[in-house]
């Protein structure tokens, strides 16, 4: 059985989607990063290095997507790599 919940608009979304919105890290790049490839080069799927900053390209959907988003924001030396909860 699929589990729905009604938003104030009427619409449907499922109630995974919305628990997954809750839940889940938020990932975002402040304005002291460098340009040094860093975070791309451990976790490509979510930094793309292009320009700076650098930008999130994929914001992680489960515990070992945060790992290595969590593992990007160790291996950046200016700590611009902001993990929200
Ligand atoms: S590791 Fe940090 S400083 Fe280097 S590109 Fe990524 S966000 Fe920018």
């Amino acid at each position: 059985m699929k589990r729905t919940m009604k938003k104030n608009n009427q619409k449907n979304i499922s109630l995974d989607s919305f628990i997954l919105f809750i839940y889940t890290m938020k990932v975002q790049i402040n304005s002291t990063c460098v340009w040094c490839g860093a975070c791309a080069g451990v976790a490509w799927d979510f930094f793309k290095v292009e320009g700076i900053p650098a930008v999130v390209i994929k914001q992680p959907t489960n515990a070992d997507e945060e790992k290595k988003c969590e593992e990007a924001k160790s291996v950046c030396p200016m700590g611009a790599i902001e993990l929200i909860k």
